[in-house]
């Protein structure tokens, strides 16, 4: 049975002090449990903060929310892979729909971070999900699949069997709207079926997370839903009450 993941965006918030007074709080009560790991994608300034309070847990581990393609190089303002596995990130969101929609990243850009972030030896997230205006086109399914092929085109097999992907659907992100279980069951099911059709029944083995509006209130359900491996929540992680209720679900 694939682990839960309970992965933590905290986008632009949490300062290094915030962060420390975050986990303070939040490591007290959390203890190891077998079945799921916690991920948290601090800003990069506060990253130090987590990899050093969690240095001795396992079932923990830290992230980047962004990264360049690039290894190195004159790119003013930007952080690599690479830089950010030196710092002691594991993972690494790619293709959030912040970057994609406020920033212009494209699905090739995507695919390009993606091949980066596994270069470096981070485990990628890859992010795909619909707007609103192509749900109600009819084109979830197929917005999705093109999302998942263009990011996972620069990768060998092992490399996909080994990334995470996060379904969050753009018009469920911050807005308090949640996809109900069986939207989510019907993406995730498709999700996987372009996985597996990419690299086979190894493919069975990459967590798909949901992501949009999850909370302590309706995280129960969607961790009830058939392919549904985790959830990765924005809002509802920056307060660490809430976190410890949603990381302690299902
Ligand atoms: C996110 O930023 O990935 C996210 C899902 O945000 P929220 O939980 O606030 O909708």
């Amino acid at each position: 049975m694939k682990a839960r993941l309970f992965a933590a965006n905290w986008k632009m918030h949490q300062a290094p002090a915030d962060a420390a007074a975050f986990l303070r709080t939040f490591l007290d009560q959390y203890t190891r449990q077998q079945d799921r790991r916690v991920l948290f994608f601090p800003p990069a300034v506060s990253l130090h903060v987590v990899v050093d309070a969690t240095r001795e847990r396992s079932d923990i581990g830290a992230g980047i929310q962004n990264l360049h393609w690039e290894d190195k190089g004159a790119f003013t303002g930007e952080t690599s892979a690479a830089l950010a596995r030196g710092a002691g990130a594991r993972y690494a969101l790619v293709g959030h729909s912040e970057r994609r929609q406020l920033f212009g990243e494209t699905d090739a850009q995507t695919g390009l971070k993606m091949a980066a972030a596994v270069r470096a030896g981070l485990t990628p997230v890859l992010c795909v999900g619909e707007t609103l205006s192509e749900r109600e086109a009819g084109e979830t399914l197929g917005v999705v699949a093109r999302q998942l092929r263009a990011g996972l085109a620069g990768l060998e097999p092992s490399a996909v069997a080994s990334a995470i992907v996060a379904y969050e659907p753009v018009w469920a992100i911050g807005t308090g709207r949640t996809a109900t279980p069986a939207d989510a069951a019907e993406v995730h099911q498709a999700i996987a079926a372009v996985i597996r059709a990419l690299i086979g029944e190894r493919g069975g083995a990459v967590p798909i997370l949901y992501g949009g509006s999850v909370n302590r209130s309706n995280v129960e359900a969607l961790l009830a839903t058939d392919g549904v491996d985790g959830v990765l929540v924005g809002g509802a992680s920056l307060d660490a009450e809430q976190w410890l209720a949603i990381v302690r679900a299902g």
